[in-house]
């Protein structure tokens, strides 16, 4: 029985997780779910999987979570500290499906604990990668990434030298405005970014498909996981999102990871490494699909990229400000106060701000730095919306 956790479980990753826990009950112990408001499906599922501890990260709703749970026996717990706490407790393997900068903490907790790190929270490694890689490696901690993207470039580089890799190419569907003319994209509302043509995912990463900003994120995703020269990576435009990504090497030749469109399969690829167990996505019939097509993505409709790479040149703590920026930004949007296109303009000016004035490159990757950090960027985003004009 291998003991589990899942931060997040209530969300679209954890959903899929929990499937595919639940299909094998007798393989799993699970010791802690966490969710947020949607506290009725976090009671069912730690009813159903038998979790030692449920927790919410909002304390407001702690009494009613205990409603929910009484007489069964599982532990209730509520706050941003409980999820710290659940962290470190004993378990073999912890997937991070939080969204946001929030996800940071616990999964450097599960790290120090030795646990295997199933890495959704991208906003972590965006963040703060090198604190994760160095905690991992410190605590001899495995972290596997589960962006499907990362995960398909990690099974690309199975038993290769990652010295003889030339190249990484991660694809985009190109999300919700792929073909949307930059006038469009002035005007486009919530509810127009919150579909995605491929993927059924939370509100926060399908709306950063849509701007472009999630494949952002994935470039240096890509940089801090595989610690690869940013120079090497590029984006591909894939409207069908079947292959997922691509990894060329010395000698010319090219994998590309083919998939249905399902998370499923990145999860349980974490959840049964190094071995590899059954999983229930769809079957490619390829004959049907018949031909598939890839062009490179419109720098100019979509600023998100270049920002990226302005970030990775900068280095140092300027991801932290990215991010946080760009969570700030995408709050804004969500609450209708700005534009779709005024995202990417205030990620470009906090940047900007913060890389002037607080040395972003020389600071100290601590904790407390990349808090402080991603704390200032959030006021400067929020400052940077006064000057749109
Ligand atoms: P979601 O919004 O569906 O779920 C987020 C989960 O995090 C929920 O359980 C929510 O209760 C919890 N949560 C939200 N804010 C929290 C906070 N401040 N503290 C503690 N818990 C909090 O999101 P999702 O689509 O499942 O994405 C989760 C993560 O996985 C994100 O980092 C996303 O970028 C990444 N990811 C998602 C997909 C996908 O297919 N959905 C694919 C690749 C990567
Ligand atoms: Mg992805």
């Amino acid at each position: 029985m291998r003991r589990v956790t899942v931060f997040g479980a209530t969300g679209s990753v954890g959903q899929s997780a929990l499937d595919l826990i639940a299909r094998a009950p007798d393989d799993y112990d699970v010791v802690a779910l966490t969710g947020g408001r949607n506290i009725a499906q976090l009671a069912k599922d730690a009813v159903v999987l038998n979790a030692d501890v449920a927790v919410t990260c909002h304390g407001e709703l702690h009494n009613d979570l205990k409603e929910l749970l009484a007489g069964s026996g599982i532990e209730v717990a509520s706050g941003d500290s409980a999820i710290d706490e659940v962290a470190s407790r004993p378990a073999d393997w912890a997937l991070s499906a939080i969204v946001g900068a929030a996800g940071l903490i616990p999964g450097l907790k599960a790290l120090e604990q030795g646990q295997t790190l199933a890495l959704a929270n991208k906003e972590s490694l965006v963040t703060a990668g090198p604190l994760l890689m160095e905690t991992a490696a410190a605590h001899g901690a495995t972290i596997l990434p589960v962006d499907s993207e990362h995960s398909a470039v990690f099974q690309a580089l199975v038993g290769e030298d990652i010295a003889a890799v030339e190249r990484i190419i991660i694809t985009a569907s190109g999300g919700a405005f792929r073909d949307w003319s930059l006038d469009d994209l002035a005007g486009a509302t919530l509810a127009q970014a919150s579909t995605h043509p491929n993927w059924d995912m939370g509100q926060r990463i399908t709306v950063d498909s849509a701007s472009m900003f999630n494949k952002g994120m994935e470039l240096i995703e890509t940089k801090e996981f595989f610690g690869i020269d940013p120079a090497k990576i590029e984006v591909l435009v894939h409207r069908e999102s079947l292959i997922h990504a691509l990894v060329g090497f010395t000698d010319g030749a090219l994998m590309a990871h083919v998939g249905p469109p399902d998370m499923r399969h990145a999860i349980g690829y974490a959840l049964h490494w190094p071995a590899r167990g059954h999983v229930p996505v769809e079957r490619l019939n390829l004959a049907n699909i018949g031909s598939l097509s890839f062009e490179h993505p419109d720098p100019v409709r979509f600023p998100a990229l270049r920002l990226a790479a302005d970030v990775m040149e900068i280095g140092g703590l300027a991801g932290a400000v990215f991010n946080a920026a760009k969570e700030r930004a995408l709050d804004l949007f969500i609450d209708g106060r700005i534009g779709f296109l005024d995202m990417a303009r205030i990620v470009e000016m906090t940047i900007n701000k913060m890389s002037a004035n607080d040395g972003l490159q020389n600071a100290q990757f601590s904790l407390d730095n990349v808090m402080h950090i991603d704390a200032l960027s959030r006021i400067r985003a929020d400052e940077a919306v006064a000057k749109l004009g």
